[in-house]
């Protein structure tokens, strides 16, 4: 913070932008001290778990000022708000380079606008999803069209997808059952476009998070048994975030208690 009369750094903007980056800057700092103390009191080192920021119904100008605090990884969890989020902040901060996650429901009409920006899909659920990525890659691989920078870190050209699994297989939440798993593991890994990093889940509010985390990290384990590079367990949010990563979760997705209360709300 400047005081009153001193000369302006490179916190320039308005009072209330200011306070805004202020506020991001300290629920940055208690996140991270969430998962630090998680990962100590679990055994495990903090290198091992990521934090996503989870941005969707929140201005890319909050989505700036977390990168410059140096938060990189981002996710949203509508296609249409995340394309148009991301040309934006690429204006306001064109030097940064981020990644950018798709936490939500994806139809396939959708699945090429994402693939052209998507560091990593983590909500595939079906056969028909897993084809229309797939295909989208393929073609914008083929095109030249891919043009999103941190492409040149999928390795041959592959996009990296999570299955999203469904905790209490209710289907209108999203996901895949755990019978369903290893028949859309098999396809991910037949894909040329495609490359399994793992998976992901949402406990549902009903469940106790740690039974619900504790089914997870068994699904993942015996998914990473046929495919070793499936090495991801996206799990954990706001509220529940030390019971994932008592439970394997290597990377949280954080929206609220980053941001705050999302003004709109999206999926
Ligand atoms: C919104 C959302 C989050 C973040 O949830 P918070 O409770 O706000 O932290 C995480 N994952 C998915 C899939 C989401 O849609």
């Amino acid at each position: 913070m400047t005081t009153p009369g001193s000369p302006r750094g490179s916190s320039t903007g308005t009072e209330a932008e200011l306070v805004r980056r202020a506020e991001l800057s300290d629920a940055l700092d208690a996140v991270r001290a969430r998962i630090d103390r998680a990962c100590a009191a679990a055994g495990r080192p903090v290198d091992e778990v990521d934090l996503l920021a989870v941005t969707k119904g929140h201005p890319a100008a909050d989505v700036a000022a977390l990168a410059k605090l140096g938060q990189s990884a981002f996710a949203e969890s509508k296609a249409q708000e995340a394309g148009s989020k991301i040309a934006e902040v690429a204006e306001l901060r064109p030097e940064a380079a981020l990644r950018w996650h798709l936490v939500g429901r994806l139809q396939t009409n959708k699945a090429r606008a994402v693939a052209a920006w998507a560091s990593r899909v983590e909500s595939v659920d079906s056969e028909r999803l897993v084809d229309a990525l797939d295909a989208a890659v393929r073609r914008a691989g083929d095109t030249g069209a891919d043009s999103y920078p941190d492409h040149a870190a999928r390795t041959g050209g592959r996009l990296p997808v999570l299955l999203q699994v469904s905790i209490d297989g209710d289907p209108t939440r999203g996901g895949a059952t755990a019978e369903q798993l290893p028949a859309l593991a098999d396809r991910i890994a037949g894909c040329a476009g495609l490359e399994l990093h793992g998976v992901m889940a949402i406990a549902p509010a009903a469940a106790e998070p740690d039974r619900a985390f504790a089914t997870v990290h068994e699904l993942a384990q015996r998914l990473r048994a046929e495919h070793p590079v499936a090495q991801v367990i996206s799990a954990g949010m706001s509220g529940d975030l030390e019971a994932a990563i008592r439970h394997g979760s290597t990377c949280v997705r954080v929206g609220t208690a980053l941001m705050g209360q999302r003004p709109i709300t999206s999926g």
